[in-house]
């Protein structure tokens, strides 16, 4: 059966820039997220070393600093996946018949990662891109082999819907130190239209054990849920109703806009003068299949910059088409690299005043 997205509309559709009263551009890191914070103990429990590598994180692609090795790598360890959610890239590149289902990061192929990466002071690690961690039989080894190489943050986004007590333990005491939840709604029959295959008692129950676990085991461990945010207020209620939800619970709350993939509807956007892209200034991508990829919007495997299995990682971030992107973002020519000129990044704009806010009492 096609799954559709009911919810999607044409072209990107938060705030944009080119209406009247639109913000100029402002450098930021992760431009089209926002949060809610409702408890920030886990934050005082991180080292010195954490707080370091977050400044980096906005500090590096801001000054264009050239550094010799990405801060951050995002590796899709498995694309297999328990859920079929109907706005997920992944679910709609399946109907396409354009993904392989079922790839699994081997212990050589990730030890491999790893150990060149810290060799050159890798701080963090993101433990997916497109599939579920948590299909994963070796995650928990992962984490612990990445923490005992040095890593300072290693964390996972995840459905939530296959976590249970055995591996929630697994997880904290390997070393886990985030633990993002994606969850939409507080009424099952949105929330399980949205994350097609999970149940939303189930999934509430799983992240309570957790972090209860976490509270015991780990409590340095940041743990937030986040949605997907559509143009239609009932969305917007969701995220307030999320916030009462969460609260005494989680960490933050949090949400990234929908964005259309959907060529043919999306399109391309406005030239924003003074854009630029944090992501390939400190952070790479590695797909199972081996490519390696600039940012978290190529799912189609459109700016294929190197192969992971094939070459250093090293070789690969100081490579000529790697240069090559990095000086087209830093003189303001972001719009000729095809992918860019098509990103909803550059006319996304927050909702003022929700990052940060205070939780809805
Ligand atoms: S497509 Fe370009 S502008 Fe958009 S997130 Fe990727 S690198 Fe940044």
């Amino acid at each position: 059966m096609k799954l559709e997205n009911k919810n999607k509309t044409k072209k990107f559709n938060s705030p944009i820039r080119d209406v009247e009263g639109a913000i100029p551009w402002e450098f930021d890191p992760n431009a089209t997220y926002s949060e809610t914070t409702l408890n920030d103990n886990w934050l005082k429990l991180k080292p010195d070393e954490y707080h370091q590598y977050r400044k980096d994180w906005t500090e590096i692609p801001k000054n264009f600093t050239p550094i010799n090795f990405p801060l951050h790598l995002d590796i899709e360890t498995t694309t297999y996946c328990n859920l079929k959610c109907p706005m997920c890239p992944r679910t709609q590149l399946v109907e396409q018949g354009k993904f392989n289902e079922n790839g699994f990061i081997t212990r050589d192929q990730y030890m491999k990662i790893i150990d060149e990466g810290t060799e050159y002071n890798l701080r963090s690690i993101k433990l997916n891109y497109l599939g579920e961690p948590l299909m994963h039989k070796d995650i928990a080894w992962q984490i612990e082999y990445a923490k005992k190489k040095g890593v300072i943050d290693v964390i996972m986004n995840s459905n939530g819907a296959a976590l249970n007590e055995k591996n929630s333990e697994a997880l904290l005491r390997a070393g886990i130190d985030g633990l993002f939840i994606s969850f939409d709604a507080v009424n099952p029959k949105d929330y399980e239209t949205q994350r097609v295959g999970a149940t939303l008692g189930r999934t509430i129950d799983n992240l309570y054990k957790f972090v209860k676990l976490r509270n015991e085991i780990r409590p340095s461990c940041q743990v937030r849920v986040s949605m997907v945010m559509y143009d239609d207020p009932k969305w917007m209620e969701q995220y307030k109703a999320l916030q009462v939800m969460w609260k005494g619970v989680v960490d933050a709350v949090g949400y990234s806009w929908y964005t259309e993939r959907d060529e043919e509807i999306s399109g391309e956007y406005d030239y924003v003068s003074g854009f630029h892209c944090a992501q390939p200034f400190h952070r790479m991508f590695l797909k199972n299949n081996g490519n390696v990829t600039i940012c978290c919007v190529d799912d189609k495997d459109e700016v294929i910059v190197g192969n992971w299995k094939e070459q250093k990682l090293y070789d690969i971030w100081n490579g000529e088409k790697y240069i090559d992107i990095r000086a087209k973002h830093s003189s303001g020519e972001y719009n000729k690299i095809d992918m860019c000129r098509k990103c909803y990044l550059p006319v996304s704009i927050k909702q003022p005043g929700i990052k940060q806010e205070k939780a809805a009492e």
